[in-house]
């Protein structure tokens, strides 16, 4: 125990910190993120991406926080369930404080868990495995509002303007649950190893940029969509693993990395064996621009 509230400690104090850091800087400059990948400048491009131990460290931190954020989501279940079954007259208050409780721990845990795997991403090649570690937050919404849904359903304390009142507000609650506990873009080691051998083979290294509220990662920092950007926004700089660790609105996927830098980058190498569709991604960038103002 004294181990973990150390953990916590040097969680939040790092999570302070680095607030306080950004909101400090007014001017546009680059963070330098430390790179997840020491393969960085080698040129080995048959090694399989795998997180440094800090970041490990830090993915293996936030799911201890989020398995304990879970465990007091079903403690608030169970005393919901067992104020339902043994009390008379049941105090409706309470049940849907305790609703609302096992619903706030539910969605930190989740949130926190999808963190971490941006962190440390499972591998794809256990299909099973990698399908349980990246939607484990749905499952936990399961198992922490199911059984309150069920038990209100059927107990024989309650009325039916009562079964309907509290049985509405469990279903939303494990609906909403349910619904922030799944990834729709889980990250994988797989993905992390395809993208950053690609960056490394426009770029000679793993090396890209990227804003805060950006959904894209870029190749050159001076490309005009980071240029577009608001002049006080600081972006960041690191591996394509620190982009996705960083900021969660970058999709880790092949559609993240921004296509005129994918351009640039290919006419600069004089490239022409992967022509690239210029006219679609014109039509593209300005469509982008236009939905961003
Ligand atoms: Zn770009």
């Amino acid at each position: 125990m004294f181990n973990f509230e150390k953990n916590l400690i040097s969680f939040i104090t790092n999570y302070s910190l680095n607030k306080i850091i950004h909101k400090m800087a007014t001017e546009k400059k680059i963070t330098r993120v430390e790179s997840t990948n020491k393969g960085d400048t080698s040129t080995n491009t048959n090694q399989t991406w795998a997180p440094t131990a800090e970041n490990k460290g830090k993915a293996t931190q936030l799911r201890v926080i989020a398995v304990v954020a879970w465990l007091l989501a079903i403690a608030a279940q169970l005393f919901a369930i067992w104020h339902i079954l043994h009390t008379t007259p049941i105090k409706m208050w309470l049940v849907i404080v305790l609703i609302v409780v096992d619903l706030a721990f539910a969605i930190v845990g989740s949130v926190l868990w999808k963190k971490s795997n941006r962190l440390d991403p499972a591998s794809e090649k256990n299909k099973l495995m990698f399908f349980l570690q990246s939607q484990l937050g749905l499952f936990t919404a399961i198992i922490a509002f199911l059984p309150l849904v069920i038990v209100i359903f059927t107990s024989k304390n309650l009325d039916g303007k009562q079964k309907g009142i509290l049985g509405g507000i469990a279903v939303v609650g494990l609906l909403v649950a349910g619904f922030m506990g799944i990834d729709f873009n889980p990250p994988s080691i797989e993905q992390y190893t395809q993208e950053s051998k690609h960056v490394e083979e426009l770029m000679g290294k793993d090396y890209v940029y990227w804003t805060k509220s950006g959904k894209k990662y870029h190749l050159y920092k001076d490309c005009q969509h980071l240029k577009g950007d608001r002049t006080t926004e600081i972006f960041e700089g690191g591996s394509v693993a620190d982009a996705y660790a960083n900021n969660s609105k970058i999709k880790p996927n092949a559609e993240s990395l921004c296509k005129t830098c994918e351009n640039r980058a290919v006419k600069e190498k004089g490239n022409s064996s992967e022509p690239i569709e210029d006219t679609t991604d014109k039509i593209k960038d300005v469509a982008e621009g236009i939905v961003n103002k």
